[in-house]
């Protein structure tokens, strides 16, 4: 393979997707990337190809506020365009956002072959876009980079194994930029002299499945204000969330600030005592550098870190939160076991890609 466009639209694909970009030119690949414009702020975009030095993309798609099927419509169409223009070897996607799927779909569409990053992951849970986007994506993929046993596991279950796909174990690509930036953003980030000295909680709240749901929303509000009566809760708010808050006149107790870049966040999660969260990313993170989770979800598509202790799930209930927040205070645990490759997972899979 010598040519690929990568299309990311979305906070976590650009993390994932500057592990990648900065293998490509030592394996000889040339990539093209689209941005979708699913994430458009300062703050949830551009701070991000700055501090990671991801290449900017080549074509800039302005897609966002939309519903689900305009936007993924529209998407398909403009990335349909650019790849009759470019005529790549591979679509290269991440993840399982709207347009992780409107990638594969243009791809596969034009006889592409598309490459998925992060597959094989489920929740079983179809009510999540996230699983709508994520499944439909594995079943048009040619190439599967899954960064757990569980998740390939998942494929074979499916019968994967029986299409025309290659199944590849590589690990977790977001273990190897928490590893690469970890260093460089200690060195660059002043968020812990802004937020004051204090012992906090770091917690996240953006995914649909809470914030789409009032009752839950307040819930997690609720549990969270009265943590915030122990110890700081510092939450820096995805964009979507504060609007809905604003929308159903929740005003929460504990400290809002605006969403981070990454360096922020990865000191943010190495200096809290503890992470509370319903993102995917996050939860991985908080085991990268050693902290518990509470996760504010039903169900966890990375289950080896809930089986290890590490991770406790409990949905939007206020008493399973505090309960769990009483757990983790007092425990200790041994972060060192390998569950994701610790941090080898891009070099493996831009191989991979160079040689298809
Ligand atoms: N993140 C960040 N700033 C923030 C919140 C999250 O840089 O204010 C990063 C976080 O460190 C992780 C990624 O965004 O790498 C996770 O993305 P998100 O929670 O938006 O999506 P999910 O992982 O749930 O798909």
């Amino acid at each position: 393979m010598r040519k690929i466009v990568t299309v990311v639209g979305a906070r976590p694909q650009f993390i994932k997707a500057a592990t990648l970009s900065r293998q490509f030119p030592t394996v000889g690949v040339e990539e093209i990337i689209i941005h979708t414009g699913q994430h458009f702020d300062n703050n949830m975009s551009d701070v991000f190809f700055e501090e990671m030095e991801i290449p900017r993309p080549a074509y800039h798609l302005d897609i966002h506020n939309l519903t689900h099927g305009a936007m993924t419509g529209r998407m398909l169409e403009g990335i349909e365009k650019i790849l009759l223009k470019e005529k790549p070897d591979g679509m290269l996607v991440y993840g399982d956002t709207n347009s992780t799927l409107a990638g594969a779909l243009a791809a596969v569409k034009l006889n592409i072959p598309v490459i998925h990053v992060e597959a094989g992951l489920r929740s079983f849970n179809m009510e999540m876009p996230e699983e709508i986007n994520r499944t439909l994506t594995d079943r048009i993929s040619s190439l599967l980079f899954c960064p757990t046993d569980v998740a390939v596991q998942n494929l074979k279950r499916e019968g994967f194994e029986h299409f025309p796909a290659r199944i590849i174990k590589n690990g977790d690509v977001m273990q190897d930029a928490a590893l690469y930036y970890a260093s460089k953003a200690e060195e660059k980030s002043d968020i812990l002299q802004k937020i004051g000295g204090e012992k906090f909680v770091l917690a996240t709240i953006h995914r649909q499945e809470n914030t789409d749901h009032p009752e839950k929303l307040r819930n997690i509000v609720e549990g969270l204000n009265q943590i915030h009566r122990q110890v700081r809760v510092i939450v820096p708010l995805h964009p979507r969330t504060r609007k809905i808050l604003q929308q159903l006149s929740i005003i929460p107790n504990f400290t809002i600030i605006e969403p981070v870049g990454y360096f922020d966040m990865i000191v943010l999660e190495k200096s809290c005592e503890l992470i509370i969260t319903d993102s995917g990313g996050v939860q991985k993170e908080a085991f990268f550098f050693g902290k518990h989770c509470i996760t504010l979800r039903e169900q966890t598509e990375w289950i080896e870190l809930v089986e290890n202790g590490f991770n406790i799930l409990v949905g939007s209930d206020v008493e399973k939160l505090l309960q769990a927040f009483a757990t983790f205070q007092n425990k200790k645990s041994d972060f060192s076991i390998d569950l994701y490759g610790n941090g080898h997972a891009a070099e493996k899979a831009a191989k991979d890609i160079a040689a298809f």
